[in-house]
């Protein structure tokens, strides 16, 4: 009964285009990858989708970093971090992790979590207790929408962007905690939340601002310290959450906040009490790679990135057909939103074809109707990787479109 039951989902998803298909990388991530399709032979695909945007993942710095971790501290934690698996490696990148972000959280304390899912998951699980109301923004990642859904709190959804509506919500607060809960850079559009907006109502409102920056972390700001630094913000109203597996090139997330606020997620976030601490080998390696982002290489690293970013936004806007359009993003994040699921699908497939590697993104990722490619772009990317995108995105429109006009 369960396997046909499951079978009758699996063929309606295939039917709907909204089957989700793995494919396994044999090499590590960079701007090319052998990777193996479910249904074909070993090839070498130029990627335009991975978050390793400072093309750190593969970098000697951190492979070396993670190795010497792993001698010096073993393969796994062994356990929890309340019980034996709490290291100095841990405490050591939590240490820097606070002081990194001291300039926009003064007088943080910062928590590692295996990844950026159970952090937000242990945030809004912790604090959105029965006192307390979220305010989520309706475009946030999944991990946020899965915390507001397990937490106590009452949960309210405001508009994308719209600081008056949030605004009109809080005066209508019933409880005396309220948190305002954001993606800082959103991941299927690359835009930026008016974050300097959202703080001053948290401050007006008495509220505070929970701002997930998995994508800002690294990239934006002022040697990478990310959105808040964007903004110019210094707060201790903000819980702050960055995740170490995009540009950081390593794996896990973080939490800083008032020492108060970390406390309570020790003795209450079920994402951080009941699982076993992350190998100290990865807590090692992202300490390097937090020297790493602060340092020369890392401010290089970025101007390259802004530099491939306006080259793809100028020349993906040149060859366009007027129907798909661009996400409005300044990020490495650059969606081409074409619309339905068969379209996203032929046009990912036609780039393949080619070559270049970019998934289609349909709901319930994103909201029906904007199906999209989610085209990301890293340092590691040379100029000529991103023209060979953009003249390869030109021929499959055209071949799109000329079709699209035969069939109409
Ligand atoms: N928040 C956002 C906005 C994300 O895009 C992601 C990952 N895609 C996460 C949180 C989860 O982070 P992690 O991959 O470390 O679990």
């Amino acid at each position: 009964m369960l396997l046909e039951h499951l079978e009758r989902q699996l063929a309606t998803r295939e039917a709907q285009g909204l089957r989700r298909r793995l494919r396994v990388a044999h090499s590590p991530c960079g701007p090319r990858q052998l990777i193996a399709p479910p249904d074909g032979s070993l090839t070498a695909k130029l990627v335009f989708c991975s978050n390793d945007y400072l093309g750190l993942a593969g970098d000697p710095a951190l492979t070396d970093a993670l190795a010497e971790g792993a001698r010096r501290y073993g393969a796994g934690s062994g356990a929890s971090h309340l019980i034996n698996g709490h290291s100095q490696a841990h405490a050591d990148l939590e240490e820097a992790l606070a002081r990194f972000l001291a300039p926009h959280v003064p007088d943080g304390r910062a928590l590692f979590f295996c990844t950026g899912y159970m952090a937000n998951l242990a945030v809004l699980t912790a604090l959105g207790d029965a006192q307390a109301t979220l305010y989520c923004e309706e475009l946030n990642h999944a991990s946020l929408i899965d915390g507001a859904r397990l937490a106590r709190a009452e949960v309210v959804k405001y508009p994308h962007n719209d600081v008056q509506s949030l605004d009109a919500l809080l005066q209508q607060a019933r409880t005396p905690i309220k948190l305002i809960v954001t993606d800082a850079v959103f991941s299927m559009d690359g835009d930026l939340a008016p974050l300097d907006a959202l703080l001053a109502l948290a401050e007006r409102h008495d509220a505070w601002l929970v701002v997930d920056d998995a994508h800002g972390f690294g990239v934006l700001g002022e040697g990478g310290r990310g959105s808040l630094s964007h903004f110019g913000l210094r707060s201790e109203r903000i819980v702050y959450i960055g995740t170490l597996g995009k540009a950081a090139g390593v794996a896990g997330a973080f939490v800083v906040a008032q020492p108060t606020v970390i406390e309570w997620l020790v003795q209450a976030a079920r994402t951080y009490i009941y699982t076993t601490a992350s190998p100290p080998a990865v807590a090692h390696a992202v300490s390097a790679s937090l020297a790493f982002l602060a340092g020369e290489e890392g401010e290089r690293r970025r101007a390259r990135l802004r530099q491939r970013i306006g080259q793809l936004r100028a020349g993906l806007a040149a060859v366009l057909p007027s129907a798909w359009r661009l996400g409005s993003s300044d990020t490495p994040i650059q969606p081409i939103i074409v619309g339905d699921n068969a379209t996203a699908l032929e046009l990912a497939a036609a780039l393949d074809a080619e070559g270049v590697w970019v998934p289609a993104i349909r709901p319930p990722t994103v909201p029906p109707g904007t199906a999209r490619l989610r085209v990301t772009v890293t340092a590691a990317h040379d100029e000529g990787d991103v023209d060979l995108l953009i003249a390869a995105v030109r021929r499959a429109a055209g071949r799109l479109s000329r079709r699209a006009r035969c069939e109409g």
